[in-house]
This record gives C-alpha cells, structure tokens and sequence, in this order.
C-alpha cells in the first residue's frame, strides 16, 4: 500500500520522532510504500494566506476558497501546496504524528490543513463524506499528551474521542477518508524508558497489519 505519514514534531530526538521514525521502517519493511512530511524539519510555512497561490483571481480582495478554485483550474497552487497535495492524493492511507496541543494539532499541522485541503481539489459543494474525494482512503492519528489517560474521562478534560472529533469528523471524514482508531500514547514524559519501548513494539505490530484494518 502507498502511505504517507505527517510528522508535526519540532525536536528529533523526541518520542514523536521516534513513533514516526519506527513507523517509517515497519512499513517499509512490511513492504509498503512510504512518503513523509516532516514540518518542522522542512520548515512548513504554516500560515495560509496569498502565498498560497502563483496568481491571484481577485488581488482587490482575498477570498481563500474562491482563490483556492481558481488555481484548481489555472493549475496556481504554490509550489509547497502542490507537493503536499500530491502525497495525500497519491496514497492510500495517511497518518498524522503529533503531540496533543490545547486538546488539538499543533499549530504547524494546522496550517499544512489550512493551506492543502482545497476547495474544487479535496471537497466541493455536495463532494464532502461519502462523496468526498478521498473516499477509498484510510486515515488515522498517532497523538501523544502529556495528561494521563484518567483524566481523559467525560467529568475531567472529556474523552479522548470527543476532543479528536473535530478533527476526526470536521476534517478527515469530511474530505472523504476513512477514519481508522487513533493511535493515543498517554503521558508519554513520565512512562519508564521500558514502557516507551513497549509502546514502539506494540505500535511496530499494528503497522504490520494495518492494510487489513
Ligand atoms: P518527549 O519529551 O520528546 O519524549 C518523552 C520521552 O521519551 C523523553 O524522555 C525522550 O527522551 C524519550 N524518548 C525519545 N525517543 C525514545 C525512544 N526511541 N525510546 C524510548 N524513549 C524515547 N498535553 C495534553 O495532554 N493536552 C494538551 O492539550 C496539551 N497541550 C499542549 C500545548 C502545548 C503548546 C505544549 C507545548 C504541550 C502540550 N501538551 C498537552 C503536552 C504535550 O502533548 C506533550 O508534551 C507531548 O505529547 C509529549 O510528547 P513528546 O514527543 O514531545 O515527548
């Protein structure tokens, strides 16, 4: 299968480099094709603004979605979203490695959202869900927080599901993928160094099989 994995971590020795690092491997070694996005260390230009495109349909007043149509048809995408949107239209299932920031993606992979998921490109009007352009796709998230999982329960900081639907529903199911179960390591900062490299053998064998998931 062709997988394209995001990694949303600004620290290569961190745990989330090491989730993606490993994943990187397994899959290749499981004889799967790989492409990656690494933000931070591709330095990402993570706002979305004119720059997004080579042209402009309307300079006298931006409106990101008309522009975002216009450049489907004049081919006027700048050059970092035309290669990020080609790694996602290529593959057949897409990951996203991160830590949790304020319950949420942190704000570079916020940004490659922003700017690559375009309108006439990846949704349309009636082309969203079952009709989304992705559909046929699979997607899910390796998240780590810092909070332990007792406080991820509905009186506490609330479930992890209720705070990754936004991202689950809002954007992956809405352009058409798949979701599969989100891969959550739990205050990753304070296991032993024996539980995290459990946590790498464990997350190595869902990969194995993750074309059949
Ligand atoms: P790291 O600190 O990089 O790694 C943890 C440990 O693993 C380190 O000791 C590292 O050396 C070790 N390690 C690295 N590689 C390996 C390896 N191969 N084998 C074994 N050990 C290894 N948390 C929440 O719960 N909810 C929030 O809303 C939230 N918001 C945040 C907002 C911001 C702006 C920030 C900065 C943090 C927030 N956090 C939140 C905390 C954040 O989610 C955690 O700090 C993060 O998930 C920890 O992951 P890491 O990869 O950075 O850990």
């Amino acid at each position: 299968m062709k997988i394209f994995i995001v990694l949303a971590h600004p620290e290569e020795k961190s745990f989330n480099s090491a989730l993606f690092n490993t994943a990187v491997s397994a899959l290749e070694e499981a004889g799967h094709e790989v492409k990656t996005s690494n933000l931070y260390q591709t330095n990402f230009q993570p706002v979305s603004d004119k720059r997004n495109f080579t042209q402009l349909k309307n300079a006298g007043f931006f409106k990101q979605q008309e522009e975002e149509k216009y450049a489907v048809q004049q081919n006027t995408f700048s050059a970092d979203i035309l290669s990020e949107q080609e790694k996602v239209a290529w593959c057949d299932i897409m990951i996203w490695q991160f830590p949790l920031y304020w319950f949420s993606v942190p704000a570079i992979l916020k940004g490659w959202i922003d700017k690559v998921f375009t309108m006439g490109k990846f949704y349309d009007n009636g082309k969203i869900y079952d009709h989304g352009f992705s559909v046929g796709k699979k997607a899910f998230l390796s998240v780590t927080t810092g909070g332990p999982e007792k406080n991820y329960v509905d009186d506490k900081y609330g479930n992890i599901n209720s705070i990754l639907f936004p991202i689950h529903r809002g954007i992956l199911e809405f352009l058409g993928f798949a979701v599969l179960k989100p891969e959550v390591i739990y205050s990753v900062e304070k296991l032993a160094d024996e539980e995290r490299k459990m946590i790498l053998n464990n997350w190595v064998e869902r990969l194995r099989n993750i074309g059949s998931e």
